[in-house]
């Protein structure tokens, strides 16, 4: 009897990353570096595409918060074929990183929301590029089918393929307030899809969107982990100009995370998320020139300085109270 109980409970001591660093939690950027040999680099390519919630087959407003001009990069130039905004970008970002390999990063919209046929053309021209190793495309749940997976598990032979499917909450009426017009439960759909296909699956959740408690954040941690996903982005909700959210938060604000205060939750996301996702993102960033709320005045580095030194003082790290579902 001692023996079973003891198979069930997980050890609590702190695991090393693999990946040779001494950091708390397992970084997609230490993963990377050791599965590739070196650093690689994302380069994004704006195809064009626009998203069913903007064109009216589900809606015309969009996402509350969704402003994509605000992470447009500064090389990445719409109006260029993809194969010419992928070599545009691999040169400024060769120069500037220093990097050989790349990722063509399908980020703006919803990645495959075209007709099969044209989602080959403008992948393939970006493959073509000899020094793209890979694609990350960014989707919503509801933009994906087996006819599209098939394809991508093709690639996902000879290339490094990874699908992002942002999920934003777990709380479907979350979702209803910000006007996502997608359910949690399609979110579940398309990972099951593209699960064991050998696609890399990453995830997109944001913390403190309005109506949500700390404890509803925190069990989203726990909730995300019992799914087949690789990667996780989680961030801060950002209000942003010339959004809906604006709107509704300058006429009537609604509580924006303080810095510390996100630390807390933060940390405590990361302690109950499964330590085999690597996460891709702990915080984001939108120009202040574009940013409403909140204004911490810290860049990405220190913020996450700040998140391993508080991981620290808890003594504390990814999946410390973690419980996979096996064992619930
Ligand atoms: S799904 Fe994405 S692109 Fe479409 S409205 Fe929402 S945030 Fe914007």
């Amino acid at each position: 009897m001692q023996t079973t109980i003891k198979s069930r409970v997980r050890t609590k001591a702190r695991p090393v990353f693999h990946w040779g660093t001494a950091r708390r939690y397992n970084a997609f950027v230490d993963y990377s570096k050791a599965r590739f040999g070196e650093r690689v680099q994302k380069v994004s390519v704006d195809a064009g595409f626009t998203c069913p919630n903007r064109d009216g087959s589900k809606g015309y407003a969009g996402c509350t918060y969704c402003n994509n001009v605000s992470f447009v990069p500064p090389y990445c130039q719409p109006g260029m074929s993809i194969a010419g905004q992928v070599s545009a970008g691999v040169e400024y970002l060769s120069r500037r990183y220093n990097a050989q390999k790349f990722i063509a990063y399908f980020q703006a919209y919803s990645n495959t929301y075209a007709p099969l046929e044209h989602l080959q053309n403008l992948y393939e021209q970006a493959l073509s590029h000899p020094q793209i190793i890979g694609l990350s495309i960014g989707t919503r749940p509801d933009c994906i089918d087996e006819e599209k997976i098939a394809y991508l598990e093709e690639l996902a032979r000879d290339y490094y393929i990874t699908i992002e499917y942002g999920a934003e909450s777990i709380y479907n009426q979350t979702l209803a307030k910000l006007n996502r017009q997608h359910t949690f439960q399609e979110w579940v759909d398309a990972v099951r899809l593209t699960a064991g296909r050998g696609i890399h699956i990453s995830t997109h959740v944001i913390l403190g969107l309005p109506g949500e408690s700390t404890e509803q954040m925190l069990r989203t941690a726990e909730v995300i982990s019992d799914y087949p996903i690789d990667y996780l982005k989680v961030h801060h909700l950002h209000v942003v100009k010339k959004t809906i959210l604006a709107a509704q938060y300058l006429k009537e604000p609604f509580p924006l995370f303080e810095y510390r205060q996100y630390l807390h939750v933060v940390t405590a996301f990361v302690q109950r998320l499964n330590p085999d996702i690597k996460i891709q993102r702990l915080v984001g960033e939108t120009h202040p020139r574009h940013l409403i709320g909140p204004h911490w005045g810290l860049r990405v580095p220190t913020i996450l300085r700040h998140i391993e030194e508080e991981l620290q003082k808890q003594d504390a790290w990814q999946g410390k109270l973690y419980h996979d579902s096996h064992w619930k």
